[in-house]
């Protein structure tokens, strides 16, 4: 990999880049040029006083680096690098010590090339099965996502380079990803689509934050200032810059007042032109566009350190690395025991499966790595089973193959299975299922290759599959068919031979799946609100994606979040639950003892979900609030400790539009998957007891639960007979209550003014938030 000094580097060190004494030497034209690209990839440089670039690169599992021509769909040649496992298959391994050790790998790699921030990680939700880009992005579940999201941010900035948080915020979709308006109410907001970019910016803290495309209730995420400002640097104290996506910039101007720091690429002078009108026209302030460049200037000092000492990346290092993320990504789905392929009675082995010997390993679009080199499973296998292993490609990765080439293909397959004591067949999607740019269609594998299982199966085969695809597929259809399912995702470019080892008993399968997969299509909560129409897509299941809706619904799933088998069995004891912190914002211990009590080492993934009975709003009927992995030795035991946060108790308050933890019993179950619970236990916290602020308008109901207004009230409505009949009678009572009290002041007869109402619900208010302070 070169070292060698190339124009991104500044002609000052990063110790004489004073941020504040150059905003005050550069021009108005200097600042507004520095707000966007030079190119596809680059900053703007300001020759004159010393300002270099810094180069931008994809991406979230490998460096797409492009020195020469560039584009952001994948299409165009970019620099070697080690393609690690994608987003989808890191996050099964639930492990933020192996997500930073890949990202300390892909830090170095871009280290050594001289970028200086790379384009990722993706942490959107995945709200729907089909999206397109569900490869990229880590799970259903936001602390999932966001605590292996910050370990990998960690991982790339402990090398000195940086990276952008991508793609801020609800782009869970690739239909109309530019334009798309997603219309969904704050608390889910809050709850479901932000908490993953919260907890890497206060965890992490990202160099930058890429937003995204789409709008957001009507407003692009570009030129939000709520989302950007408000939210990411008032809410949660975002102190480095926002890059816009590739092409994501409407009105630049507004997107400077919003927080919109660096356009990219480069708008070809537009942006720039745009800036300067509107400050000199005065509908931007020069504040809003001094901001904006020290931003930009503040990442470019950030940079330097590591430019002027790019040291070498280590590629071998990192193949192994790739081979080992990968052993750790797998998700063994079934197996009737069949697996490992390592007991002496194995004779011979039919692999079949074209995707045995080309491997799907990453997905399309400008995540795409020109790997180092590619591992197939296919000569794996072969190295380790010689004689013993017959190969047949079973199917065409073309649905459109003709159907003599289709049938010559199976034929070939049932030969090779009817020599053979077990069948391992490659399953998977084809890159045209599924890539960024656009959605899937539907959930099925292609048909020659569930058309082949069923006529293996049929023969008579001891089937293993392999499956291979970015997001679910469905697998109810067929899976009775099939001895075991080893689901690997996309693996990066060392999958073949992890794929090997762990068939063959080398490695112990230890993933966990970070999303459901469900029955069937139609069970799926974004059913009938995806990909939207007329330019909006409506969140219309709210907080209820993942394992919230099917638990919600209590519907029966193929495979639940947080499942994964092992080559050994794991055993929970001794559960203990301690109220670290009993305040409003409480803190909770969970310890037990695991136990591998099979006869293998293996990684477990304790999981432990919290539920909320006694909320007095709608809550999920469970919630990921911890989890931890442990290492055993076949027969170890070690206690395991999982930490539950603040979050993992508070809802967002619709009322008083923050976090809260409910005075009351919460759950706190601990398991192996989100279905497999194994120890179970009971807490009471003291949380916090919010009062809504009361108005005029507010109910009856909310004026007697006013710890001022109410005791009065209720007094005065029962010293008088006929209202006391009328507020407290047990059914006329309850719809009496639930009348906004400035309605019953207008009736006939009543005795307090709307006026007085107003005053009396002020006061009682403001004294009562008095006293709370
Ligand atoms: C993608 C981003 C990517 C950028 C640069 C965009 O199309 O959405 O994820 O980082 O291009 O390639």
């Amino acid at each position: 990999m070169t070292t060698t000094t190339d124009p991104t580097t500044p002609t000052k060190p990063a110790d004489a880049l004073d941020v504040g004494a150059l905003v005050g030497q550069l021009t108005l034209e200097e600042k507004a040029e520095l707000l966007g690209g030079s190119d596809f990839w680059r900053t703007t440089p300001v020759e004159r006083l010393g300002i270099g670039k810094v180069w931008l690169s994809d991406g979230p599992h490998g460096l797409r680096a492009q020195a020469e021509d560039g584009d952001h769909l994948g299409l165009l040649a970019a620099d070697p690098a080690v393609a690690f496992p994608p987003a989808a298959a890191l996050a099964s391994t639930w492990d933020v010590d192996l997500l930073a050790r890949v990202g300390a790998a892909i830090g170095e790699e871009a280290r050594a090339k001289g970028v200086s921030v790379v384009l990722g990680p993706g942490v959107n939700m995945k709200r729907s099965p089909l999206c397109g880009r569900n490869f990229e992005y880590f799970s259903e579940d936001p602390r999932l996502a966001g605590t292996v999201g910050a370990a990998f941010v960690k991982g790339v900035q402990s090398q000195g380079v940086g990276t952008s948080l991508k793609h801020f915020a609800a782009n869970n979709q690739e239909t109309e990803r530019m334009s798309v308006s997603a219309d969904v109410d704050e608390r889910t907001l809050r709850e479901i689509y932000l908490p993953a970019f919260e907890r890497v910016v206060t965890e992490a803290q990202p160099w930058t934050v890429m937003c995204s495309y789409n709008r957001i209730n009507g407003v692009f995420a570009s030129q939000d200032r709520w989302l950007l400002t408000d939210v990411l640097r008032g809410d949660w104290g975002f102190r480095g810059a926002v890059v816009s996506d590739w092409g994501a910039v409407y009105d630049r101007e507004k997107a400077v007042h919003a927080g919109l720091d660096l356009e990219m690429p480069s708008s070809g002078g537009l942006g720039t032109r745009r800036v300067l009108d509107a400050v000199r026209s005065g509908e931007l302030s020069v504040e809003d566009v001094d901001l904006a460049v020290t931003r930009v200037l503040e990442l470019v000092a950030k940079a330097q350190p590591a430019l002027a000492d790019r040291g070498s990346a280590d590629l071998e290092a990192h193949h192994a690395l790739a081979r080992e993320a990968a052993a750790r990504s797998a998700v063994l789905l079934q197996n009737d025991g069949v697996l490992p392929l390592d007991g002496a009675a194995t004779g011979t082995v039919a692999v079949v499966g074209e995707l045995a010997r080309t491997p799907r390993f990453q997905g399309g679009g400008s995540s795409q790595v020109t790997p180092t080199r590619v591992d197939a499973a296919l000569p794996a296998l072969q190295d380790a089973l010689g004689e013993r292993l017959v190969f047949a490609a079973g199917y065409a990765l073309d649905d459109d193959a003709p159907a003599d080439q289709v049938a010559a293909l199976r034929d070939e397959a049932l030969a090779a299975a009817r020599a053979a004591e077990v069948v391992v067949l490659f399953l998977g999607l084809p890159d045209a299922y599924e890539s960024e740019g656009f959605d899937r269609v539907h959930m099925h594998l292609p048909p020659q290759q569930t058309a082949l299982l069923e006529a293996l199966a049929d023969a008579g085969a001891r089937v293993v599959v392999v499956l291979s695809n970015g997001s679910v597929v469905e697998v109810a259809p067929w899976r009775d068919r099939a001895a075991a399912i080893l689901e690997t995702w996309l693996l990066g470019q060392a999958g073949g031979g992890a794929v090997a080892d762990l068939l063959l008993g080398r490695a112990n399968p230890s993933g966990r799946l970070a999303e459901t997969f469900p029955l069937r299509y139609e069970d799926n909560p974004a059913l009938g609100n995806f990909p939207g129409e007329a330019g909006h897509v409506r969140y219309g299941e709210g907080l209820l994606i993942g394992y919230r809706w099917y638990d919600a619904r209590a519907l029966e799933v193929a495979f639940p979040f947080g499942h994964g088998l092992s080559y050994t069995t794991f055993d929970y004891s001794d559960l203990a639950v301690d109220v670290l912190d009993d305040g409003p914002a409480p803190r909770v211990r969970v310890a037990l003892t695991v136990t591998n009590t099979g006869e293998r080492a293996g990684h477990e993934v304790v999981q432990v979900y919290v539920t909320d009975p006694e909320s007095s709003v709608f809550r999920p009927v469970q919630e990921l609030g911890g989890f931890g992995v442990v290492e055993l030795e076949a027969g170890a035991s070690q206690r395991v400790e999982v930490e539950l946060d603040a979050r993992a108790f508070q809802f967002w308050h619709p009322e008083v539009s923050r976090w809260v933890a409910e005075p009351g019993r919460f759950g706190v179950r601990v398991g192996a998957s989100s279905r497999d619970v194994r120890l179970e236990a009971e807490i009471e916290l003291a949380g916090e007891v919010v009062v809504p602020e009361l108005t005029a308008d507010s109910t009856v109901e909310a004026w007697l639960a006013h710890p001022l207004a109410g005791p009065p009230l209720r007094a005065q409505l029962e010293a008088d007979p006929a209202a006391a009949g009328m507020f407290f009678a047990p059914e006329v009572g309850v719809m009496m209550r639930a009348i906004p009290l400035r309605r019953i002041a207008r009736f006939p007869g009543f005795p307090v003014s709307e006026a007085d109402l107003e005053a009396a619900a002020a006061q009682a208010d403001a004294a009562y938030r008095a006293g709370a302070r």
